[in-house]
C-alpha cells in the first residue's frame, strides 16, 4: 500500500528506524510480537518445517519492505519525498509527502505489485536452474507464490490500495481528480463490504480486518478531498471567525474562566496592547487551571508558539496545518490580529460551502476586541 499524509509528523507507536535508499523505515511496536513468533517458531526449532515457516515468514517481510521501496523510490523520481515506511505485522505503508500528479500516481502506484511480480518470476527461474534439494524448493516456492499473491491482492482496485490508486489516477486524467476521488472511494467501500462478508463466511480474520482498513481508508480520502474541493480557491480570511474576544496579558486564569462561560468563544488570543504575545486554548486553560491555580496570570500558560495562518492563503492549503495546530490557529496580517480558525467554523464553513453558499463573498475583517 501506499499513503500520501501532508502531515510530516511521524507515524506513532513506532521504534526502530533503519534508512534505506535514504528512505526512513520505521517498525510498528506491534512487530515484536511478529519478531517473537519468528524466534519461537523457527529459529531455535529442530523441526524443519517450524525452521522453513520462520525463513518464510521473514522473507515474505523483506517482500513488503522491497514493496514499500518500490514506491518510495519511484515517488522520488517524480520528486516526491517518502516521509517514512511503516512496517505493520500485517504489511506496509510508505507515506508519501504530497500526493502526485494523476500520471505519476499510477506509475508509483504500480511500482509496488512490479516489485512482487519481478520478485516471484527471479525465485521461480532462480529456482529452476539452482538444482536445490525439496525442502529448499518447496520454500522458494511458496516465496515465488507469496509475492504473486502480494502483487495480485495489491492490484485489487480497492481505494486506498495500490489498485484504488491506479484506478483513481486513471479515472482522474479523463474527469478530473474530484470525481476520480470519489468514485475510487465508493468502489473501495463497496469492495471492502463484499471483502469483509467473505471474510466472515470463509472465517479469515485477517481478510476481516484488512476490510475494516480500506474502508475507514476509504471513506476518509473522499471527505478529505471532498474538503479539499471544497475550500480551494478559497482564502483562510473567508472561513476565519472575525467577531472575537482577546485577553489582556495581564488577566489572570479566573478572568479566563469568566470570558470562557460568557462567551462560546473557547481559544483566546492574549495580547499587549495591539501585539498578540500568545494563545490561550482550552488545553492550555485546563493545565494551567489545574497546575497554577486561579490566580496565574494568562501569560505563564499561554501557548507562545502557536499557528499563524496569512489571511490570503489558500484555505485547502492551511488544511494540514490546521491538523498540525489543534483546535485554534490566529490569522494574521503581518502582526496584525484579523481572525481565529478554529475546527468547529471550518466544519460551519464546510457545510454552508456544501449548501450551495459562498460565505466568502461578503465576510467582513472587522474584529471586537475586549
Ligand atoms: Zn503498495
Amino acid at each position: 500500500m501506499a499513503s500520501e499524509k501532508s502531515q510530516t509528523a511521524r507515524a506513532s507507536g513506532t521504534l526502530g528506524e533503519i534508512s534505506l535508499f535514504g528512505v526512513p523505515v520505521r517498525f510498528h511496536f506491534t512487530f515484536l510480537f511478529l519478531m517473537a513468533f519468528l524466534l519461537a517458531a523457527g529459529l531455535g526449532s529442530r523441526e524443519a518445517n517450524m525452521a522453513s515457516d520462520a525463513l518464510f515468514v521473514l522473507a515474505l517481510f523483506l517482500c513488503v519492505l522491497l514493496h514499500e521501496l518500490g514506491h518510495a523510490v519511484t515517488a522520488r523520481r517524480y520528486g516526491i519525498k517518502t516521509i517514512e515506511i511503516v512496517m505493520y505485522p500485517i504489511g506496509g505503508v510508505a507515506r508519501l509527502e504530497k500526493e502526485a500528479a494523476p500520471k505519476a500516481e499510477l506509475v508509483i502506484a504500480f511500482a509496488g505489485p512490479l516489485v512482487n511480480i519481478i520478485l516471484g518470476v527471479a525465485v521461480v527461474v532462480g529456482a529452476s536452474y539452482a538444482g536445490l534439494d525439496q525442502k529448499a524448493n518447496e520454500l522458494l516456492t511458496r516465496i515465488a507464490a507469496a509475492n504473486f499473491y502480494l502483487a495480485g491482492f495489491n492490484l485489487v482496485p480497492a481505494f486506498p490500495m495500490d489498485g484504488g490508486r491506479i484506478l483513481r489516477s486513471a479515472i482522474a486524467m479523463v474527469k478530473g481528480e474530484q470525481v476520480a476521488t470519489q468514485i475510487a472511494s465508493r468502489i473501495g467501500r463497496g469492495l471492502a463490504v463484499m471483502m469483509a462478508i467473505y471474510g466472515i463466511i470463509a472465517g479469515q480474520i485477517f481478510l476481516l480486518l484488512i476490510a475494516l482498513l480500506v474502508f475507514l481508508a476509504a471513506t476518509q480520502e473522499g471527505a478529505v478531498s471532498e474538503g479539499r474541493a471544497l475550500t480551494a480557491g478559497m482564502p483562510v480570511r473567508a472561513a476565519m471567525v472575525t467577531a472575537f474576544h482577546t485577553l489582556p496579558h495581564g488577566s489572570t486564569l479566573r478572568e479566563a474562566a469568566q470570558l470562557l462561560i460568557a462567551t462560546t468563544q473557547q481559544d483566546f488570543p492574549v495580547v499587549h496592547g495591539d501585539q498578540v504575545v500568545g494563545l490561550l486554548d482550552r488545553t492550555a486553560f485546563v493545565r494551567g487551571m489545574a497546575g497554577e491555580g486561579p490566580e496565574a496570570y494568562v501569560s505563564a500558560v499561554m501557548d507562545r508558539d502557536y499557528v499563524r495562518l496569512d489571511p490570503d492563503r489558500d484555505l485547502a492549503e492551511s488544511l494540514p496545518a490546521m491538523a498540525e495546530a489543534g483546535p485554534c490557529a490566529l490569522v494574521m496580517d503581518g502582526e496584525h490580529l484579523l481572525g481565529l480558525l478554529t475546527r468547529e467554523n471550518i466544519a460551519e464553513f464546510l457545510m454552508i460551502r456544501k449548501l450551495g453558499l459562498n460565505p466568502g463573498a461578503s465576510a467582513s475583517t472587522t474584529a471586537t476586541g475586549v
